[in-house]
């Protein structure tokens, strides 16, 4: 990592509470094998370092905002792509335990062996889509929190994560701006699977400015049965 772009990182992080110094070499490292896998198979439109580490690394980091990661263990990462947010949030936070999930097989493969190469312990992959991995008894009703980063709008992807969720648990989604409609419309649809929206929070990107918005949903109970429709649905045909 360049200098500028090490201070990018430092400044980005620290801006949102975050110390990274420990832990530069690994994003160093990241950056290195990110852009190392751009060149192979084209993971991220992201191609300079100063917007790899504003854009995806501090912007991965953002989620930590608010605590509501604190006092949770399994974490899932819904449509990782090429391993955000999971990667940056797992190399400051070797307690929580993430299972990045992509139904693209070859991003989930860098995934696990950038983690591999990172030495991260707590990042286990999985291939699959949401819609039929959460029908699984393992995988459904299980986790503390879901994490979700540009994969869809919000009624899509409270359809799509709320089902891996115990109750009390977390969706933490990193959204741009968001408009009036579709926060209705994860509202109705968050109470259509048994959960609700419980926070709203618009920011700025560190550094950039950057919109960003952060929407929680809390898990009250049980999502019911016929949910999550089956594959492509959630998407094609949004609740609401
Ligand atoms: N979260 C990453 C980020 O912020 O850089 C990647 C975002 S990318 C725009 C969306 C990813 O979600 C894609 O890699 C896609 O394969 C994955 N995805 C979309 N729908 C999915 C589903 N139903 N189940 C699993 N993965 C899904």
């Amino acid at each position: 990592m360049n200098p500028e772009a090490a201070d990018l990182l430092r400044c980005g992080a620290q801006e949102l509470g975050i110390d990274v110094e420990p832990a530069l070499d690994r994003f160093a490292a990241l950056l290195a094998l990110l852009q190392e896998g751009n060149a192979r198979f084209n993971l991220t439109a992201l191609k300079t370092e100063p917007d790899i580490v504003l854009k995806h690394f501090v912007d991965s980091l953002t989620c930590f905002g608010g605590g509501h990661l604190e006092g949770a263990h399994q974490v899932v990462d819904l449509g990782t792509g090429a391993g955000f947010p999971t990667l940056p949030l797992a190399i400051m936070r070797a307690d929580l335990m993430f299972t990045p999930v992509d139904s693209t097989r070859k991003k989930v493969e860098f995934v696990r062996a950038t983690a591999e190469a990172l030495g991260l312990h707590n990042v286990r992959p999985l291939a699959g889509r949401a819609e039929t991995l959460t029908r699984q008894p393992k995988h459904r009703d299980r986790y503390d929190r879901v994490v979700v980063r540009a994969v869809a709008a919000l009624p899509v992807l409270a359809e799509l994560a709320l089902p891996f969720l115990r109750p009390g648990g977390l969706l933490v989604a990193q959204k741009g701006p968001i408009s009036p409609e579709e926060l209705r419309a994860g509202q109705r649809a968050a109470g259509e699977l048994g959960g609700r929206v419980i926070e709203v929070e618009a920011f700025s990107l560190p550094v950039l400015g950057d919109a960003r918005t952060l929407v929680v949903m809390e898990k009250l109970r049980d999502t019911p049965s016929k949910y999550p429709r089956r594959e492509g649905v959630p998407n094609q045909q949004p609740l609401f």
